[in-house]
């Protein structure tokens, strides 16, 4: 959201202007913000700059990431070719397939690895977070065969519904069915 208002020319942002674009109430705003530190002016609101790169450090994201993603079809490739996860500070270091088809081309800067390698990818590159985006059906023989010494996030794209918290693995479950959901009810609460 500062980045939002940074782009609009903003060198402040209110508490009440954030709130309005994420639907969080602005003392709840201001309640999260004060745990970061002192960058709010009463009645003015927030430096832009300052709480860009708080939030960064909050969010561990100050620096590059480099992250892998695993099975290269529809979904990966798109996810592949998304420029903003690289504004986003998160560099895709390699991707991996089972398809002998698909393995050694590249998809924009990033280089499609056998899956095979994935381990000692892992652990010679130290990396620490996967994206999953294979079927369904290959979800669980793929995770217990992460190497769980290095890789600590998982963003999981498959509709395989995984722990948040698997052998020392922060799992997320993405699924935009389930968001689209969320829209509907929404519509449906507010009789739109
Ligand atoms: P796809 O069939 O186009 O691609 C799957 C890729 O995984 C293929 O390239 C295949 O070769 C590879 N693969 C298969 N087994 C593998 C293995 N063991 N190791 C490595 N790679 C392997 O499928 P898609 O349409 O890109 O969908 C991918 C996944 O994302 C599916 O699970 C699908 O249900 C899910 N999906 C989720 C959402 C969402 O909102 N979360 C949206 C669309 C698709």
């Amino acid at each position: 959201m500062p980045k939002y208002a940074k782009s609009q020319g903003e060198k402040v942002v209110r508490s009440s202007d954030i709130s309005i674009l994420c639907g969080i109430k602005p003392d709840v705003i201001r309640r999260d913000f004060s745990h970061f530190g002192d960058f709010g002016v009463r009645g003015r609101g927030y430096d832009i700059d300052k709480l860009i790169v708080q939030i960064r450090k909050n969010l561990g994201i100050n620096r590059k990431k480099n992250v892998i993603l695993i099975g290269v079809g529809s979904l990966g490739t798109a996810l592949l070719k998304y420029q903003g996860f690289r504004t986003a500070n998160f560099n895709f270091i390699a991707a991996f397939d089972i398809n002998p088809k698909k393995i050694g081309k590249k998809i924009g800067e990033t280089i499609i690895y056998n899956i095979k390698e994935v381990n000692s990818f892992i652990e010679k590159n130290k990396i620490k977070i996967a994206l999953l985006t294979v079927p369904t059906s290959e979800t669980i023989k793929i995770i217990n065969n992460l190497d769980s010494k290095y890789i600590k996030g998982i963003l999981n794209f498959t509709s395989t519904i995984l722990p948040a918290r698997k052998n020392n693995i922060y799992i997320r479950n993405i699924d935009l069915a389930r968001e689209l959901e969320v829209i509907s009810f929404c519509m449906n609460r507010c009789n739109i």
